[in-house]
């Protein structure tokens, strides 16, 4: 059984113009140690999925549908107390993406983790003091960073603080999202090396946000690309970056540079994603699609399994139906 099974979940916000299905029929695994990259570009579900997971949505968003299961378990029906006593920051907890506004300026990052400790643990405030100094070792700062104020750190450390945090009750799973956004590219590669190294040396399992594939590619096993609120790829993560099948995949590793490879000119999508109250029929890419076809804009392509095990498309390039 997979530590995380989201199945068919639907997310819609209500707004004045109608619903806006932000997470519309979405299916994922995560198993125990295993980490799953979120990818696609702003505004294609991936936080609202997360977001759902933790049932931290705002007033105006709402489950309407589907599953997520926690070690069998379908946390959707649980009630919010129930929810709050028994997973949140103990079983799932998450680093926020922009850390500079993720911790509370007028209080120590030291003080902040502790809180977090006691507001779910029963245990004393001086082991709870220990823990805290003991992740900020974790995570690669000098123990008496516990004492600094955030203004006092950089942002690189500011990150780290917040992913002590985390993992500040021990959790089974952990949603990073954007970790590394809004940081320069030698504290990316920093905090890059910390997540790395905490995925080996602890038991933990991770859903990664990032519209950064080489930051998926390097951290995660798997992977699901999001587009318009729906699942457009999944599978193994190299399956996915080395063999991309789906039209949207293609564009997107090519909007970004190659360390490693030769060097190609970088394209951009041309267009948007679409407005998700009134997505366009059919595939939802078929507006910026290259390849499409008469049918991709009447019939929907399933998300299904192809070539090798684990790998799904959703793409009538790959589906069979071709016309
Ligand atoms: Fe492009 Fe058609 Fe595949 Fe959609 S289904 S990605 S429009 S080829």
């Amino acid at each position: 059984m997979a530590l995380l099974d989201v199945e068919n979940l639907r997310m819609y916000y209500e707004i004045m113009r109608g619903e806006v299905k932000a997470v519309d029929n979405v299916s994922f695994q995560v198993d125990t140690k295993e980490s799953l990259g979120l990818a696609g570009e702003s505004g294609c579900g991936k936080t609202s999925a997360a977001l759902s997971i933790l049932k931290l949505l705002p007033w105006n968003g709402k489950i309407v549908g589907g599953a997520i299961r926690l070690g069998g378990e379908d946390i959707v029906k649980m009630k919010d107390s129930e929810f709050r006593n028994k997973i949140r920051w103990k079983r799932i907890s998450m680093i926020f993406q922009g850390a500079m506004n993720a911790l509370h300026p007028t209080y120590t990052v030291g003080h902040q983790i502790t809180e977090a400790i006691l507001k779910h643990e029963v245990v004393s405030k001086r082991e709870a003091n220990e823990r805290a100094t003991k992740l900020i070792e974790l995570v690669g700062m000098e123990s008496e960073r516990v004492k600094r104020y955030p203004h006092e750190l950089s942002g690189g450390m500011k990150q780290r603080a917040v992913t002590a945090m985390a993992l500040a009750c021990n959790p089974d799973l952990v949603i990073a999202d954007e970790p590394t956004t809004a940081l320069d590219v030698i504290v990316q590669a920093q905090v890059l090396k910390v997540m790395k190294e905490l995925k080996s040396r602890l038991d933990i399992s991770m859903i990664v946000i990032s519209h950064d594939l080489s930051l998926i590619s390097e951290i995660c096993d798997k992977s699901a690309i999001m587009y318009a609120g729906r699942i457009a790829e999944y599978g193994d993560v190299v399956h996915i970056y080395k063999e991309a099948l789906h039209p949207y995949t293609e564009k997107l590793i090519t909007a970004f540079p190659s360390v490693i490879g030769p060097k190609t000119e970088l394209s951009s999508i041309p267009g948007f994603p679409p407005d998700l109250l009134r997505p366009p029929p059919g595939c939802r890419f078929h507006p910026r699609c290259p390849y499409a076809m008469e049918i991709c804009c009447k019939k929907e392509p399933s998300l299904m399994e192809v070539e090798s095990k684990d790998h799904f498309v959703a793409c009538h390039l790959h589906g069979g139906e071709k016309k």
